[in-house]
């Protein structure tokens, strides 16, 4: 008998149908002995729909209504859930994330949990009900307001909800067989990762791979709650995703995957005085302007006149800001240019294992030569490597490196079952 935390994503009740097999994969679960406790997301696009319908009546929405309005659409989703598992027989009760005890700080639209409290939802279970739960909020308790989690969100009330009770497991239903070597729309031969580190889960999230909420894999690792990663469409496995007490046991392969983003801009920054003191300043502006940095790299000062180049990339979201805040110190600082290329994107190597096997950024660079792709800039992390290149050659930079590593499967394992990509 085991605890389990379960959460399907929007794809996986995006209708009546859906709900209606979801029901069936709980109850059969339930009936199986295990304590389950269901974690659901919006129906479809149904949170993009209530953003776009906000958006007809306001251009200024007040944070607060709009965090409410965005909550209302996992109460749907929970609350027609708990009606279909009760019409089958098997009692299940719906709660709010206010409800089932998630405590958020005040920070509409991107409220950070800071606390579970889990009573209601524990004492449901003990009593032999489904518990249910809306994800994708909680209650500021000093205000009193609901408060959203950020997009994609419902992925962290999950391993919260899973790591204050204990659970042995919380499965992420999706609609792909959980994590790939790569995105399969575009290498179409992408293997089924079947074990992963939350290590290297969080790099290839963090550099573009839609798999999971960030701060849902940060729980994770942090409380020890092992992941796996499946599809609701399927009964095959999915991926695992171990945590740090079981990582040490684990051999790593050297590489487990390839992330790729192009939401980032490249910004060359020409003429930064080489003279201490001057990358300091040019990045407190940035901060203070609230970009976000990715990448940076300072070209060593070979002209021998005193000058050098940084180029760094940012988030497209950020790039107005990051060009306003420079330009208006361009005086100040001597720089002679900025240089703003938005058509770049980002591919990342990751892998444990290549922390003892120097010869992997080698192999990685002779792929993208072999395959004619010019490197714009490098960086890298003890498990990951990435390189900046032109957007138009991404998808080939991809596939270049997914050969060039032995990453291919034989056989087309990669299904995308739903989900309208929205
Ligand atoms: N419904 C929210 C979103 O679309 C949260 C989630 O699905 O996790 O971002
Ligand atoms: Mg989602």
């Amino acid at each position: 008998m085991a605890l389990v935390v379960q959460k399907y994503g929007g794809s996986s009740v995006a209708d009546l149908a859906a709900m209606r097999r979801v029901a069936a994969r709980v109850i059969e679960r339930h009936n199986a002995g295990d304590t389950v406790v269901v974690v659901v997301s919006a129906m479809g696009d149904t949170t993009d729909e209530l953003l776009d319908m906000a958006g007809e009546l306001t251009d200024n929405p007040p944070a607060r209504e709009m965090d409410l309005l965005l909550s209302a659409g996992e109460r749907i989703s929970m609350s027609l859930l708990a009606l279909a598992i009760n019409e089958a027989g098997v009692s299940a009760t719906a709660f709010t994330g206010a409800q089932a005890g998630l405590r958020t700080d005040g920070q509409y639209g991107q409220a950070s949990i800071v606390g579970v409290v889990p009573e209601r939802v524990a004492r449901a279970v003990r009593e032999g009900s489904v518990a249910i739960v809306a994800g994708f909020q909680g209650l500021d308790y000093d205000t009193d307001n609901v408060n959203t989690l950020g997009r994609g969100g419902s992925d962290t009330t999950a391993v919260a909800l899973a790591a204050s009770l204990g659970a042995d497991v919380c499965e992420i239903y999706t609609d792909v067989d959980g994590l790939f070597t790569a995105d399969p729309r575009i290498v179409p031969t992408a293997r089924r990762i079947t074990s992963i580190s939350s290590e290297e889960t969080l790099e290839l999230a963090a550099h573009g791979a839609k798999i999971l909420h960030l701060r849902a894999v940060e729980f994770a690792r942090r409380y020890h709650v092992p992941l796996h990663v499946r599809s609701s469409f399927s009964d095959k496995e999915g991926t695992w995703i171990h945590t740090s007490k079981q990582e040490d046991t684990v051999e790593a392969p050297i590489i487990s995957g390839i992330a790729h983003d192009r939401s980032n801009d490249k910004l060359t920054i020409v003429g930064v005085r080489d003279q201490p003191g001057f990358a300091a300043r040019i990045f407190s502006l940035l901060a203070g302007a609230g970009v976000q940095i990715d990448t940076i790299v300072q070209d060593v000062a070979t002209a021998g006149n005193g000058f050098t180049n940084i180029s760094l990339t940012i988030p497209e979201g950020d790039a107005a800001a990051a060009q306003e805040v420079l330009a208006g110190a361009k005086e100040e600082l001597g720089i002679s240019d900025l240089q703003f290329n938005p058509n770049v994107g980002t591919l990342s190597l990751v892998g444990a294992g290549m922390r003892s096997h120097p010869w992997v950024s080698a192999k990685l660079f002779d792929a993208l030569f072999q395959a004619g792709i010019n490197i714009h800039l490098i960086s890298s992390s003890e498990i990951r490597i990435s390189v900046v290149v032109d957007d138009d050659r991404l998808d080939d930079a991809v596939r270049a490196v997914h050969t060039a590593f032995d990453l291919d499967a034989d056989q087309i394992e990669a299904v995308v079952y739903g989900g309208t990509g929205r």
